[in-house]
């Protein structure tokens, strides 16, 4: 079998590999669909603390389960359609105990603490399977991860219909927070990016897309709102200029939600969020109710226009360089079979 294998900073292959066999209480699954994500790349950059080479990445993807090993494999059979939930979580710090695992002081994940989805074959824990509905499909089933960050993101604050909510970065995750913030019926919703493959994405989706290399977005957001400036946003870019923008862009007593990783310590003007009386949150990946959200509302949202790219494993090494050039992309599937 083929696995997507991270041998080293900005080295990452598809590796011939054997098939691996489930210990107790996990499941083999079948890889028919499996994306890149932000945090694959800092992982393929060598900026992950802790994935080391060699590492099968892959953390979001959907298949079908094969196999499974012995021991207690619950409520799931073979042929099962499943996604993943990726979390391993240690059980017994504060995070874990309090009901907040998924901030757990030692949380790892599949795909980069161990072998994870971007291949063939997987081996996982049967109780971080999650079963899929049976009309839903195996590339929608590989976003159900991204889209429950977003869930879970949009979660971390009240968000009323009618707010003004800005989100800023029209990546995968900019534009599946923006479905969400829709689906529950924001109509003043503005989306940033500077890259225009990735506007006329947000364009195509009917959004209030603003190229900010073009256009003052603080002045744009100003008229928009009759000078009163965004009741919520979601910094889903994570570059200095979203953190400058960010606490302009809000009103008093506005709410800044930080979604993205950023890969340097931001500036932030503390003396804004102090003056405006600005909450900041944070938020870090998903639970397990956030996936079930996510599994009830995928089929209604648009989700497969985030993909730019559906490509056989083959192509990883070429599919990061893309990415990595940032060149007309959005959301990369590897696909691997007929459906
Ligand atoms: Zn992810
Ligand atoms: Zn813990």
């Amino acid at each position: 079998m083929l696995s997507a294998t991270f041998q080293g900073p900005y080295k990452i292959e598809a590796l011939e590999t054997d098939i691996p066999s489930p210990g107790d209480g996990e499941g083999l699954v079948k890889v028919y669909a499996s994306g890149i994500c932000g945090s694959d790349l800092a992982i393929v950059s060598g900026q992950h603390p802790r994935a080391k080479p060699p590492l099968v990445i892959g953390h979001e993807f959907a298949g079908e389960v094969v196999s499974l090993g012995g021991g207690d494999t619950g409520e799931f059979q073979t042929g099962d359609r499943v996604t993943l939930f990726p979390l391993l979580t240690c059980g017994t710090c504060y995070a874990c105990r309090n009901g907040f695992s998924h901030v757990c002081a030692s949380l790892r994940l599949i795909g980069f603490d161990r072998n994870g989805g971007m291949a063939d074959y997987v081996t996982v824990p049967v109780d971080l399977l999650v079963r899929l509905p049976n009309d839903m499909t195996y590339d929608v089933g590989a976003l159900i991860e991204p889209l429950a960050v977003c869930i879970h993101a949009v979660g971390r604050t009240t968000v009323r219909k009618e707010d003004a909510v800005v989100v800023l970065g029209a990546g995968p995750i900019g534009l599946l927070t923006a479905m969400t913030l829709r689906s529950i019926g924001v109509e003043k919703l503005y989306i940033t990016d500077i890259d225009p493959f990735r506007l006329d994405i947000a364009r195509s989706l009917k959004f209030d897309a603003v190229d900010s290399s073009q256009t003052d977005i603080v002045e744009y957001i100003k008229a928009a709102t009759n000078g009163d400036m965004a009741d919520r946003l979601f910094e889903v870019a994570g570059v200095q200029a979203s953190a400058t923008q960010m606490t302009e862009l809000v009103r008093p007593r506005g709410t800044i939600v930080n979604v993205s990783v950023f890969k340097k310590q931001p500036v932030v003007d503390m003396r804004s969020v102090n003056f405006k009386e600005l909450t900041l949150i944070g938020t870090r990946v998903y639970t397990q109710d956030d996936y079930r959200i996510a599994l009830d509302i995928a089929g209604a949202m648009p989700l497969d226009q985030i993909v730019s790219h559906r490509l056989p494993l083959t192509e990883v090494a070429g599919a990061f360089k893309t990415i990595f050039d940032g060149n007309q992309v959005c959301k990369v599937l590897f696909t691997f079979g007929p459906e």
